[in-house]
């Protein structure tokens, strides 16, 4: 069974490791990382360490060592997918293969939904429905829009859907799992949802996995009311239309305040418009949509609450691999009323002109400054650069310094240095408090490798290993060796492998982190991978030290070690040729 890398990462996310193995081992931490006795052998002291940056142990004891899913199966003697189902338990993660009574559950709850869905829809087109008919004309929702989201009524009766649901057999039990309906005080059902519009939530295998429901009048409970966690819906992880905003194939996603407008975006063409079910946005959601889209316009009401949820939800996208833009509407208090007053047309001009975080904050830095005087101009593009070496994506960095090259009339190349510089300074400080705490703890002496030596002195098998490392911790230094070296570059093994199968991934657009490259190496590969991350945990590796390692990759002599270490390789092509001119 192939398992996405999406999954793994996600996965992986959720089952942090340390959290994972001081379940099994007393942890303890020592500046950056944590360090117990190796459960895998026996000893005193502890030399098993346990990496949070890069999700990762190692023993340097026995050399054990790979990401908690290897943990899990060494720990547990269980195989890859029993460990990977394992943790998804651990973290209610769905997996496709289930078998046990809480799979059965959920199909069953799966059921039920898609015949509640279809109850409301039906109500909805029958006598009963009149009103809510009605309602939703007056939105002015189209009859395709209604089927496109499978809306329904939920009739106003205290047993309508409960007593359908009964004449199909499912019992008390499960529609209380399935938060369809509720006890009371003398232990018999009554519905959920009643005298509401119904909107089914639908996950990206179509499946209804909970309902919002919206009442029409000024009475009868809040105005949202949202199906509760079940065994197959979590709040804080899905979100409404996420199904059809996929189905777009646009690669930027609306992220809008309710059901109400993310249909009407829909129904105006927007078909990647998405909401959250009733709560705040979630980092699970904030990551979901990462996924999905490379960028995200937050498209919340014009209102002061609306207007702080957008702030809380830059703040959550700061963490995630997407671009984030903030629509400022004017004349309208959401998207919905937006299009109605101004139609499609001026709102996909708004989404063309809608800032960036990165945009609003270098909007205020320049009007701080006078860019006609020389001093101001250098001190606005060094505070620019600081802004800008928060940015990880190499092309965005190139399109930010184009953009400030032409606003200050200045050489774009001499920017990209100060940009450099910038980041190089922010890692810098980042560095230097890890290495105080480092040097508090006593750690810090462990550091025996001069990663600034220069020359051929260093052994090249170490820069294969810290290009290796470097690229895993920030991807965005691929741009640095893309065009410069090919996998024969790397002479040892394990590390071409490793290279290899991170050129794949990042190829394909995929974050590589540790664990999403263990699961495309072989394990030993894995492992050994693992023990390079623990030996190289206090080194730190910039754009320039990749650079230094590149050029003594590509100049460096082997040296005698290697070139015995390599001489495996090299006597099977040699050998290899030799046939071949034999024929
Ligand atoms: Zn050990």
């Amino acid at each position: 069974m192939a398992i996405p890398a999406t999954y793994i990462q996600e996965l992986v996310a959720r089952n942090d490791i340390h959290d994972t193995i001081s379940r099994y081992v007393s942890l303890q931490r020592a500046g950056r990382l944590y360090k117990g006795l190796c459960p895998f052998h026996s000893e005193r002291s502890p030399s098993f360490m346990v990496y949070p940056e890069t999700q990762s142990y190692y023993c340097f004891g026995c050399g054990a060592g790979g990401d908690v899913i290897k943990f899990t199966m060494e720990m547990n003697s269980l195989s890859y997918i029993e460990a990977v189902r394992y943790l998804a338990q651990q973290c209610g993660m769905p997996l496709p293969d289930e078998d046990d009574g809480q799979a059965k559950l959920k199909a069953r709850i799966l059921q039920m939904n898609k015949l509640a869905a279809r109850f409301f829809y039906d109500t909805l087109n029958s006598d009963a429905g009149r009103n809510a008919r009605k309602y939703l004309r007056d939105r002015q929702l189209s009859d395709k829009t209604i089927v496109n989201f499978g809306l329904g009524y939920a009739p106003a009766e205290w047993q309508g859907l409960t007593n359908y649901l009964r004449t199909k057999g499912f019992t008390d039990d499960e529609m209380v799992r399935g938060y369809l309906a509720a006890r009371n005080k003398n232990g018999n059902l009554y519905d959920i949802f009643r005298d509401r519009v119904m909107f089914p939530i639908i996950d990206l295998r179509g499946n209804v996995i909970a309902f919002g429901g919206r009442r029409m009048g000024d009475e009868g409970g809040p105005k949202y009311l949202n199906s509760g966690d079940t065994p197959v819906f979590k709040k804080s992880n899905g979100l409404f239309a996420l199904n059809l905003a996929k189905k777009s194939g646009k690669d930027s996603f609306i992220l809008a305040e309710g059901y109400m407008d993310v249909i009407a975006l829909h129904q105006a063409g927007f078909t990647n418009a998405v909401a959250t079910l009733g709560t705040a946005l979630t980092s699970q959601q904030a990551k979901l949509i990462g996924d999905y889209a490379r960028k995200v316009i937050i498209s919340y009401d014009s209102d002061e609450a609306g207007q702080k949820a957008t702030r809380r939800a830059m703040e959550i996208f700061e963490k995630e691999d997407v671009t984030v833009q903030v629509l400022q509407m004017t004349g309208a208090k959401d998207p919905d009323e937006y299009i109605k007053k101004f139609g499609a047309q001026r709102f996909e001009m708004l989404l063309a002109g809608a800032n960036s975080a990165l945009d609003f904050n270098l909007l205020k830095l320049k009007s701080q400054y006078d860019i006609s005087i020389p001093e101001q101009r250098v001190e606005y593009l060094t505070k620019a650069c600081d802004i800008l070496a928060s940015l990880n994506n190499p092309i965005q960095q190139d399109v930010y310094c184009s953009r400030l090259a032409n606003e200050t009339a200045t050489d774009k190349a001499s920017i990209k240095l100060q940009l450099e510089r910038a980041r190089n300074k922010s890692r810098r400080q980042q560095n230097y408090k890890k290495e105080k705490e480092l040097l508090r703890r006593g750690v810090g002496r462990n550091i025996k490798v001069d990663y600034r030596q220069k020359g051929n002195t260093m052994p090249k098998a170490f820069a294969q290993q810290q290009i290796i490392c470097g690229l895993i911790r920030d991807n965005s230094f691929y741009s640095l060796v893309k065009d410069r070296l090919t996998p024969d570059n790397f002479t040892d093994g394990d590390m071409k492998r490793a290279y290899i199968a991170f050129t794949g991934l990042v190829e394909r657009q995929v974050a590589v982190d540790y664990a999403t490259l263990a699961y495309h190496m072989p394990a030993e590969s894995a492992k050994v991978l693992a023990g390079i991350f623990a030996r190289n945990a206090e080194i730190i590796i910039t754009g320039k030290d990749m650079q230094m390692h590149i050029e003594n990759l590509l100049t460096a002599k082997l040296s005698q070690s290697e070139a015995s270490e390599k001489s495996v390789d090299e006597i099977a092509q040699r050998l290899k040729a030799l046939k071949e001119k034999k024929k």
